[in-house]
């Protein structure tokens, strides 16, 4: 008796057992965006636990590349400049060969940073604009022409980031790829149909809804030389089109960055750890925070609202 009754037990178990794991894996092949290690068209989101930063420092290691990273600060946003070097240098692709170009319309608010082995600043200077949209937006034609007359043939890869920023942990070679978008801290794990991609059909940066696969941030983006060069030059020119159209896409160059990612899809996407926010940095979504948005003012930093 005893033994018939858990006979009848151990069926009833194999069914469950049996039926959870089937819900489970048609539940994950029927939802392939649940995955979050990897995109639908297997692209790597880089996240804690996904790589071996030793292991990959010492691919890397073998070959001798360079890494520009842009960076502007124009107006107010240069007090963001110290912080977000000094942390750089203790996060940032350290012990690999890194040439900063910082542009700003008043070189002598630079402050001193000690650079790091293999580390070099450059800055450039760029004339002032009276509104922060234009300076954001103005990014794209500014970096297509440094990759062009100067970058060429000289470096790798390229990262261009926004100023007010401070790095908290290992921002290294586990990024590097062809071409490599950032999830934006706010929306990650919205529905697309959430999503502030641009909406009215006029502008170039136009996404239709049930288009889209993730919302990008603007303010981390890069890659290798010849496909952020790409990259910029479209963005440039979709910009442009609009501008003669009267038209500004909702989140500026954001909006045609995520409409140029649309159609070609990075080959690499880094999770939110790349790019949090310090507002929430409380809040446990990530394991671990690499890089994040500062807390600003907006309204005493820009120059316009
Ligand atoms: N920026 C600048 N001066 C300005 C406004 C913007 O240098 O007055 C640059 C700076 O590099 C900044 C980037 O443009 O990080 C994007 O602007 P912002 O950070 O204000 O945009 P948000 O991240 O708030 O969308
Ligand atoms: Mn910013």
């Amino acid at each position: 008796m005893r033994l018939r009754q858990s006979f009848h037990f151990f069926l009833f178990g194999m069914f469950v057992g049996l039926s959870l794991s089937g819900l489970i894996f048609f539940g994950y092949t029927s939802s392939w965006f649940s995955r979050t290690d990897v995109t639908p068209w297997l692209a790597p989101v880089v996240c804690e636990g996904t790589f071996d930063s030793n292991l990959i420092d010492s691919i890397y290691k073998q070959q001798n590349i360079t890494i520009a990273t842009t960076v502007f600060a124009l107006g107010k946003y240069t007090r963001f400049i110290k912080d977000f070097l000094e942390s750089a240098e203790e996060h940032y692709f350290v012990g690999f060969r890194v040439h900063y170009y910082l542009f700003t319309d008043q070189p002598e608010a630079v402050p001193e940073v000690k650079m790091g082995k293999n580390h070099h600043l450059t800055v450039r200077i760029v004339p002032s604009m009276d509104r922060w949209q234009d300076i954001s937006m103005g990014r794209m034609e500014i970096l297509e022409k440094l990759m062009e007359n100067e970058l060429a043939n000289k470096v790798d890869y390229i990262f261009c980031l926004d100023v007010d920023t401070k790095f908290y942990g290992r921002w290294g070679v586990e990024t590097l790829g062809r071409l490599v978008g950032v999830l934006h801290p706010w929306f990650f794990d919205y529905p697309r149909d959430q999503f502030t991609y641009e909406r009215r059909q006029e502008s170039q940066a136009f996404i239709p809804a049930g288009e889209g696969d993730y919302y990008y941030t603007a303010a981390a983006f890069g890659g290798s030389l010849a496909d952020v060069h790409h990259l910029t030059k479209t963005c440039r020119k979709q910009l442009n089109i609009d501008a003669a159209n009267s038209i500004e896409a909702i989140w500026h160059e954001e909006s045609h960055l995520n409409k140029y990612f649309l159609n070609k899809k990075p080959s690499k996407v880094l999770s939110p750890e790349y790019l949090w926010r310090d507002i929430n940095m409380s809040v446990g979504q990530v394991k671990i925070i690499r890089f994040s948005h500062v807390a600003k003012n907006n309204a005493e930093v820009r120059p316009n609202v």
